[in-house]
């Protein structure tokens, strides 16, 4: 096993000082900040309804824009039974085709309510994904919360997958400030106490303020994003002290205009100051970069060396 990460680490390096895309695809890699919904890549959902699509502008000017685009072109195809079921297990075979060998994904929990016959119906299906992938992949489902529909059906539906012992880590996502993260306390607890991996969307949009807010109130183990983190000496002295992970999405913070190009991706800043983070495609459906292909660009645009990459990729690769 040691001498196989060793030639995954040489083949990982030298892939990415060729860019050779097919050898950095080969090597074992994991990926924790993904949403099935937009997780698989378009020409998949084109394909599958065997129709072309409008594609997303490259640069929007905001959340709210790609959410319209969401809203207006891939939900009418995907926001329904058959396309959360398409997409999930798309999103894992384009994970596969990635090299990806751990995958934590969201699954958000507002599915449940389209499975007739309660959320077993649901439950099943989740457990099916794992088991029909186990020969590729250790797929970790995810719940998913989004701020943007909070209300008590949520919370009750979250609490359910809680209780089915099937998923592993749960995320809250959707416009960063539409509730504060106190509303999420008690589903929070409820998960740590089953023994799930706690996670958030912070600091993608916001600064190491909400960043900190959020780590005090939920307790998270992991921020997904966290970029606005950088600002500030304070906060990233406590991201390393603790230990807590910022699970990095490049290409998306580019698209969305968080940061200007992918050379000037905070990441740099981050790693320089101890904090663990790890790369990850977030949409692969809006973004269209695989993690692979992330890496790459990190490399080629100068950000971080090749070592230090698949330092970044090993590191995730041992982590649960
Ligand atoms: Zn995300």
């Amino acid at each position: 096993m040691i001498s196989q990460s060793i030639t995954d680490s040489q083949n990982f390096v030298k892939a990415l000082q060729t860019g050779y895309l097919p050898d950095l695809q080969r090597t074992p890699k994991g990926e924790f900040h993904n949403h099935s919904i937009l997780g698989t890549r378009i020409e998949r959902v084109e394909s599958w309804l065997n129709n072309l699509l409008p594609h997303p502008p490259a640069q929007m000017s905001s959340l709210d824009e790609m959410i319209k685009y969401a809203h207006d072109v891939l939900y009418p195809h995907t926001d329904t039974l058959a396309g959360f079921q398409f997409t999930a297990q798309s999103a894992i075979d384009d994970a596969v085709a990635d090299g990806v060998t751990a995958l934590e994904m969201s699954l958000d929990v507002r599915f449940m309510s389209m499975f007739q016959n309660g959320p077993d119906k649901f439950f099943t299906f989740v457990a099916h994904l794992i088991d029909a992938n186990k020969a590729h992949i250790d797929f970790r489902p995810e719940i998913g919360m989004s701020k943007d529909r909070f209300g008590p059906e949520q919370l009750r539906q979250a609490s359910l997958c809680v209780q089915s012992g099937i998923f592993r880590s749960i995320d809250l996502y959707g416009n960063e400030t539409a509730q504060p993260p106190d509303a999420y306390r008690e589903i929070y607890s409820e998960a740590r106490k089953s023994g799930l991996k706690l996670k958030a969307h912070a600091g993608e949009f916001s600064g190491p303020e909400y960043v900190a807010k959020t780590m005090d109130i939920l307790q998270v183990d992991e921020i997904q994003h966290g970029i606005g983190s950088a600002t500030s000496q304070r906060l990233m002295r406590r991201l390393h002290r603790e230990g807590i992970r910022l699970n990095v999405c490049p290409s998306s913070n580019v698209a969305l205009g968080v940061v200007r190009d992918i050379a000037h991706h905070p990441i740099r800043t981050l790693v320089d100051n101890g904090v663990k983070v790890t790369i990850n495609t977030d949409d692969l459906m809006i973004f269209g970069q695989s993690v692979s292909q992330e890496y790459l660009l990190l490399y080629q645009s100068g950000v971080l060396k090749a070592e230090e990459l698949d330092g970044i990729r090993r590191e995730g690769l041992t982590s649960l």
